[in-house]
């Protein structure tokens, strides 16, 4: 966000540059069409303190550009809560979300969630509706896994995230899930952001493959504007160079919304790297930097899965996570 700064009539432009480079701020000199002196306060690498500037000597008034996601803003700092025992953001603990990539059978969906409870996860994931690039892959078992996701999350007391890719079973899916997911390949699509955000529900977020931290921002204000209880940033990775990993895990971009924005942040290195191998150690590396929980996927016999099997964890590789979140307090900026 960038702020103007307007000046005194005896400051001197040097002076108040070198006070506001020492504050972190960068800044260039403008002269408007009165010829008094302005400086342009842009993004640096750390957010503009308002009030710091307005008290700098030589300082006579401070203007900042109205934000373009007030009702973001207006979340920043706080959790969203998500059922009577869990919330999940700034302040609150850690999360683990752990469960299939697809709800393929009542019987794995309710294995996963023993799985997850056992690994000390509170929210079951598990997609009813599959967004694949291809049409001839597996799609998901769509209405009837509903039922079985909300069943299985009861009988081992978890919450559920699960993903809306179609209006159409936005009604269906608010039923049965704590949070409703909107999928990568979807977050530009503003006719579904505006039928999950009436559902009133909280919301997973992924991040586009190609979509920068404003888009991502944007999109989440499209959501809160239709009427959603709170959205939860969820990044899985960004369009990288090395075609060996699935995606790229942009924690420095988790970072930033979670310490700078003060946002609710989830880590996904299951999609981020498509490789089991790598999610636990990227699962540590997200919470070390202060995301506030992690979404891994999980199968009891990987080899069987029928969508994203090579980054599926079973229960011993699900093991390791459970200890990260016994040692990982919050972190703050
Ligand atoms: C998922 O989490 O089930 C999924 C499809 O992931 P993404 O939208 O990140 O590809
Ligand atoms: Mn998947």
């Amino acid at each position: 966000m960038n702020a103007i700064v307007e000046l005194t009539a005896s400051a001197h432009v040097a002076d108040v540059r070198g006070a506001l480079a020492a504050l972190g701020v960068w800044t260039r000199t403008l002269r408007d069409s009165s010829a008094r002196t302005l400086i342009l306060c842009g993004p640096g690498s750390v957010p503009l303190d308002l009030d710091a500037i307005a008290g700098l000597t030589g300082v006579a008034a401070v203007a900042q550009e109205p934000s373009p996601h007030p009702l973001l803003d207006a979340q920043a700092g706080r959790a969203i809560p998500i059922t009577e025992r869990l919330a999940i953001g700034p302040g609150a603990p850690q999360v683990l979300i752990a469960g299939p990539c697809g709800a393929e059978s009542e019987a794995l969906v309710h294995r996963a969630a023993a799985m997850a409870a056992a690994a000390g996860a509170t929210l079951l994931r598990g997609g009813a509706f599959k967004p694949r690039t291809s049409p001839y892959a597996f799609a998901g078992e769509g209405v009837e896994a509903l039922s079985w996701l909300r069943s299985a999350a009861d009988a081992h007391g978890l919450a559920l995230v699960t993903e809306a890719l179609s209006e159409r079973d936005v009604d269906a899916i608010a039923k049965v899930a704590d949070i409703i997911q909107i999928g990568s390949r979807t977050m530009q699509a503003f006719g579904l952001l505006r039928a999950v955000g009436a559902a009133g529900k909280p919301v997973l977020l992924k991040r586009g493959r190609a979509a920068t931290l404003a888009e991502w921002r944007l999109a989440a204000e499209h959501l809160l504007a239709a009427g959603a209880a709170g959205v939860i940033f969820c990044e899985r990775g960004v369009m990288g160079a090395d075609p060996e990993f699935r995606n790229t895990l942009d924690l420095a971009g988790a970072a930033a919304l979670a310490l700078v924005d003060k946002q609710p942040v989830i880590v996904d290195p299951s999609h981020a790297t498509g490789r089991r191998d790598l999610v636990v150690p990227l699962s540590r590396a997200a919470l070390a930097c202060g995301v506030h929980g992690v979404m891994v996927e999980t199968h009891p016999e990987p080899a069987l899965a029928k969508s994203d099997a090579a980054q599926a964890l079973d229960s011993d590789g699900l093991a390791p996570l459970a200890e990260l979140f016994a040692c990982t307090p919050g972190v703050t900026a």
